[in-house]
């Protein structure tokens, strides 16, 4: 392998590779809105973060960008695989993945579907309650389980909430209880929280994770498996640290408190993919809504419903660039293009736009290959969804 020749300065990769899909962009018309997705990019990116985390498998998080080229760049790079359902293990399986790469990672899953996973080979399910104990004992009899525990310390710019996972005591009980079922429980999994910017925040979340780890382990559980979720950030202006001292400072983290964990597994879904993506955009309208107005209103034919669902909270903050950057700049409300007022990206914080924008101009939106395409409608309002163009 090459991976250390490969630059660790997010900047220098950029550069380089920015251009070829630039210059697709440049190229070509686009009459909606459309993601253009870089695959060598991301192939960049796996080297990068793979360098860092050393012998821990990386799984791909197969939602944050399920477009068939990158599964299969993935599968040819060695790259393991985190489903949360059936239609993306499926996706992973026709890619050409191993099924002993693909994890069933999501805590909650129909019976049907874990048994046609256990069907197709898929040997590895997370669970949090004991209903999904139960049904993964009927259905995948046997199989490996790992538990997935709440983290409550994130300091992540998208945190994923007291949804997934469950406390300490009940992963402990747990653990009992898939060994009563007959099942092989092998570890446990957490995730930091999305665009967690710095290795340093993982500390005391580790630190939490640790304890659990070896309350188990004292109680006679033999684990041997830690699932460090993903968290991996992307640029999206502020500053984070480039994929490979990112991804060795966190396996250094982990492996200080996990001395006995034998295998470790990452879920870079946001850090792999994000950076291979642009979305093509258009102004449809700049307007103000009174003399006396400060902001403008700018409205572009792209929107929360049509893949930009993380400006929620205004909480990912998206790089843009027009032709006419180098001209004077104002703040301007920025809105999607449908009859929906929530359909609007970022108000609280305007975002800083030309001052001679008018409508027909082209606006790229920078690193958007994750969490954009799935989250697309499907035509709400009569528009189309967000178009995806892999070159
Ligand atoms: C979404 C998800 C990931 C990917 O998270 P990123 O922050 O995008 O890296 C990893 N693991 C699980 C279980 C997830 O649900």
């Amino acid at each position: 392998m090459t991976v250390h020749n490969m630059p660790d300065v997010a900047g220098a990769v950029a550069a380089t590779q920015l251009s070829k899909m630039d210059a697709y962009v440049a190229s070509h018309d686009f009459d909606i809105p459309t993601l253009v997705i870089d695959v060598d990019r991301v192939a960049i990116q796996y080297h990068a973060l793979k360098a860092g985390l050393g012998r821990a498998d990386i799984h791909y998080a197969v939602k944050a960008n399920p477009a068939r080229e990158i599964i299969a760049r993935l599968v040819d790079l060695g790259s393991h695989f985190d489903a949360a359902s059936k239609g993306e293990i499926a996706l992973c399986l026709q890619e050409g993945a191993n099924p002993s790469d693909i994890s069933f990672g999501n805590t909650i899953k129909r019976a049907t579907d874990i048994a046609w996973a256990w069907g197709q080979g898929i040997t590895l399910f997370a669970a949090d309650a004991e209903e999904e104990l139960e049904k993964i004992a009927a259905n995948a009899p046997g199989a490996s389980i790992y538990i997935r525990l709440i983290v409550e310390t994130s300091a992540a710019d998208w945190p994923l909430s007291r949804k997934f996972g469950c406390d300490r005591d009940t992963a402990l009980s747990l653990l009992e209880k898939a060994k009563r079922l007959g099942l092989t429980p092998v570890g446990f999994s957490f995730h930091v929280g999305s665009q967690t910017r710095k290795s340093e925040m993982w500390a005391p979340t580790l630190d939490a994770m640790a304890d659990i780890w070896n309350a188990a382990r004292a109680a006679g559980h033999d684990l041997w498996l830690l699932n460090i979720g993903g968290g991996f950030p992307a640029f999206y202006g502020d500053a984070i640290e480039a994929p490979t001292s990112y991804a060795r400072n966190v396996v250094e983290l982990v492996a200080s408190r996990f001395p006995d964990a034998q295998k470790i597994m990452a879920e870079p879904g946001r850090g792999l993919v994000a950076e291979a993506g642009v979305i093509v955009a258009e102004v449809m309208l700049v307007s103000r809504k009174s003399d006396r107005d400060l902001h403008r209103w700018v409205y572009l034919n792209v929107g929360r419903f049509s893949g930009l669902a993380e400006t929620e909270g205004e909480a990912i903050r998206y790089q843009f660039q027009t032709q006419r950057d180098h001209d004077q700049m104002g703040p301007c409300i920025l809105a999607g293009p449908t009859c929906d007022s929530a359909d609007i990206l970022y108000e609280k914080r305007p975002v800083l736009m030309p001052m001679t924008l008018v409508s027909g101009d082209r606006v790229l939106i920078r690193n958007t290959g994750a969490y954009t395409s799935t989250y697309s409608s499907i035509c709400f309002n009569g528009f189309p969804p967000l178009d995806v163009v892999v070159i």
